[in-house]
């Protein structure tokens, strides 16, 4: 369970973080990043807290429990479901994303808003995006990484789907079609290196460890990327430009701005063949590419590759061992 302090908010970097104590595993302190609306929304609630009749032992909360004079310090989780019920209950219909038989939004079932859906959603959310188990399990602040893996699941018949939609779009370096033959040659023939997939047969043999062309992948005649890649491929660029803003503060040679320059201009040149290649399509296969394509981000996740970086949240003092 967690707990927010009044005080949960900084402001750093041009970032809002939130501060919040993990009280199950007993950790303090830790932070995580949230948008400017969810910043607003606290303290659009901290001015209304202001002028609230607080109850005793709750001063330093920032959701104090109602009527609950010294019992509770702040709201709790069987509290906050009866909050959540009351609201659902009194919206007439709350629809999901899914269009059904009729053309119409699929209405979604209230009884599975609670608390704890809301965790399983944002891992969810992330795990989609292809955000890295590790960089989750700290977000989540698990101790485990198998705790984690659970919000990862993945089943295999999914996968092999995922794997048959994006195998007919891998492309090679120069964006011409090459499709692979079969789920197997996607899988076998290929691994898969940080922004798309290599059929370099001794990197394939040593599991994507062997690269000869320290992953210049973008100028490599094994180059294999696909769809699924995009997001990988647009994080390698923005890092290839703060390598580049480094290399000319250090006042590095102009060979190693030359090359990192190249680098951002052809990797530039496979995102704009992803993206050329995804507007091609009609909406009805867009839509088939883009599942597969966070089906497979999120297995590559798990394997711990791949993926976009988010900025990792800190505690003060982490533990080995098991448990949420
Ligand atoms: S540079 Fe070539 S050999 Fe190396 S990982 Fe990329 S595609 Fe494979």
């Amino acid at each position: 369970m967690g707990e927010l302090r009044v005080n949960c908010l900084e402001y750093e970097d041009r970032e809002w973080l939130l501060v919040w104590d993990n009280r199950k595993s007993k950790r303090g302190g830790g932070r995580l990043e949230v948008t400017a609306d969810t910043a607003k929304t606290i303290k659009d609630w901290l001015k209304v807290r202001e002028n609230i009749d607080l109850p005793t032992g709750s001063e330093g909360f920032l959701f104090p429990p109602a009527g609950e004079d010294g019992a509770k310090r702040h709201l709790t989780p069987g509290q906050i479901a009866v909050i959540i019920r009351k609201w659902t209950d009194a919206v007439p219909v709350l629809l999901t994303e899914e269009i059904g038989e009729d053309g119409e939004r699929i209405p979604f079932d209230k009884q599975l808003v609670y608390p704890y859906a809301f965790r399983h959603s944002y891992a969810q959310r992330h795990a989609d995006g292809g955000v890295p188990i590790d960089v989750l399990r700290d977000l989540m602040d698990h101790r485990s990484i198998q705790t984690t893996q659970g919000y990862y699941k993945i089943s295999q018949k999914r996968k092999r789907q995922a794997v048959n939609v994006m195998r007919l779009r891998t492309l090679d370096r120069r964006g011409k079609a090459a499709p692979m033959a079969s789920a197997t040659a996607y899988e076998a023939r290929s691994v898969a290196v940080p922004f798309g997939n290599c059929i370099d047969p001794s990197n394939v043999k040593a599991g994507g460890k062997a690269c000869p062309l320290r992953f210049q992948c973008a100028a490599c005649p094994s180059y294999r990327p696909d769809p699924s890649y995009l997001p990988a491929i647009e994080d390698h660029i923005r890092s290839l430009k703060a390598d580049k803003e480094m290399a000319l503060m250090m006042e590095a040679d102009d060979f190693v701005v030359r090359n990192l320059d190249d680098q951002i201009a052809a990797f530039k040149g496979t995102a704009a063949t992803m993206r050329h290649l995804m507007e091609g399509m009609d909406p009805e296969e867009r839509d088939e590419v883009e599942k597969a394509a966070t089906v497979l981000r999120k297995v590559r996740a798990a394997q711990g590759g791949g993926g976009v970086s988010l900025p990792m949240p800190s505690f003060p003092k982490r533990h080995e061992g098991n448990g949420a």
